[in-house]
């Protein structure tokens, strides 16, 4: 057969500063670039199958599940294909069509996919209004009464710990401690925490997390993690009747190449990294301080940071655009000629941005770059 040409080849990373929050997480250090080359092939990490890839010893995908478990502080982990896979599991394994569960007002559209690929209702608790668009335990403990008073039912209660819109931490300890007073398990969506923050899945009162490899493993993915207490693991990992060792909900097999090799040979760098995350708030921080010089940005969400991913308000770029011949683009081609990409092509009334894991100088040059072409055009030579 005769096919175009793809053109697979990609220098972003290399080339440029990437400051698209989705893709800091996600870069592979070079041990897991190792992996994935001697994991290329399909089928590779099957050589020493017995007949569950959780339990296979060469790779050491069993040492790994263990380490990845004491690791976010669950009783059993499992590798899924993300952290979607992973909601979807345990929404599939504990409800069943027409159930109603609880999300939060920032929810990610994967949970509504999930929920909806289960036949769920979604009852939404909502976030406060501009500029914080925070999300409340207060919210959770009204939003939960008036659904048990009104005599309905609830089989499944979901909060994400960190949203990708705002960046905003939520109190993950406290919602827990709130739905477990009615016996309802909790779900806690760690995809933009677990693997940049340290995550102790029992000190936050979750039933079960999930994480995302390729947002913030340093995995190349697709994978996820899914946790969960040992109460949990005889419904959600409940074995075939026809294949004996085979976990329904996982489909016998999860991740089978190369996604669960470069994330196994990233844990140990993200073992080390999470430690310093303390480090990473704060450069968000002064980043943050830096941007809010220019006139005319505004961090949204709650402040100061908890989390690496900003959303800013812009209008001092959106008027620039106005006037500008390129339009909305200027933005985008003014930051790609200082070598900085990410921020979305024709975007500039907000966007949203991550300085994780840049050094303080490269962070600086970022900051001074956004001042730099806010000035140019108000003083436009
Ligand atoms: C990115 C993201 C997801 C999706 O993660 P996958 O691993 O790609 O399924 C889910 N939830 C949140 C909050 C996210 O930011």
């Amino acid at each position: 057969m005769e096919c175009q040409d793809y053109s697979l080849s990609r220098n972003t990373e290399r080339d440029n500063l990437n400051l698209n929050p989705l893709q800091r997480g996600g870069v592979l250090p070079k041990e897991a670039r190792k992996a994935l080359y001697e994991f290329s092939d399909g089928y590779s990490v099957c050589d020493y199958c017995a007949g569950r890839l959780d339990q296979i010893s060469k790779p050491q995908i069993h040492g790994f599940l263990d380490d990845l478990a004491s690791f976010i502080n669950v009783d059993h982990a499992r590798t899924v294909h993300g952290a979607r896979e992973g909601k979807f599991a345990v929404m599939h394994s504990l409800c069943k069509p027409g159930d109603t569960i609880l999300i939060d007002g920032n929810a990610h559209y994967t949970t509504h996919i999930a929920a909806e690929r289960c036949g769920l209702n979604m009852v939404e608790v909502p976030h406060t209004d501009h500029p914080e668009f925070k999300i409340t335990p207060e919210s959770y403990q009204e939003v939960l009464d008036n659904q048990l008073d009104r005599g309905g039912e609830i089989s499944l209660v979901l909060l994400t710990h960190v949203d990708g819109n705002y960046g905003n931490l939520t109190d993950s300890s406290a919602v827990g401690k709130i739905i477990h007073k009615t016996g309802i398990p909790l779900l806690l969506n760690c995809a933009y925490s677990m693997g940049r923050m340290p995550i102790d899945a029992k000190a936050l009162n979750a039933d079960f997390v999930v994480g995302s490899g390729h947002k913030s493993m340093a995995a190349s993915g697709p994978i996820g993690v899914l946790g969960m207490k040992d109460e949990w693991a005889d419904l959600v990992l409940k074995k075939s009747l026809r294949h004996a060792v085979k976990e329904i909900e996982m489909l016998g097999c999860t991740s089978r190449g190369a996604p669960v090799a470069t994330l196994m040979a990233s844990l140990p760098y993200v073992g080390e990294r999470v430690e310093k995350w303390d480090v990473e708030v704060q450069k968000t921080r002064d980043f943050v301080d830096k941007m809010e010089k220019i006139e005319g940005v505004k961090q949204l969400g709650v402040k100061p940071k908890e989390h690496d991913l900003v959303r800013f308000e812009t209008p001092v770029f959106d008027r620039i655009a106005q006037d500008h011949p390129r339009r909305g683009f200027f933005l985008y081609e003014e930051l790609k000629k200082k070598k900085i990409v990410g921020i979305k092509r024709g975007q500039t009334r907000w966007f949203k941005c991550s300085v994780y894991g840049f050094s303080e100088d490269q962070m600086n040059y970022i900051a001074e770059s956004f001042k730099e072409i806010a000035g140019k055009y108000k003083n436009p030579s």
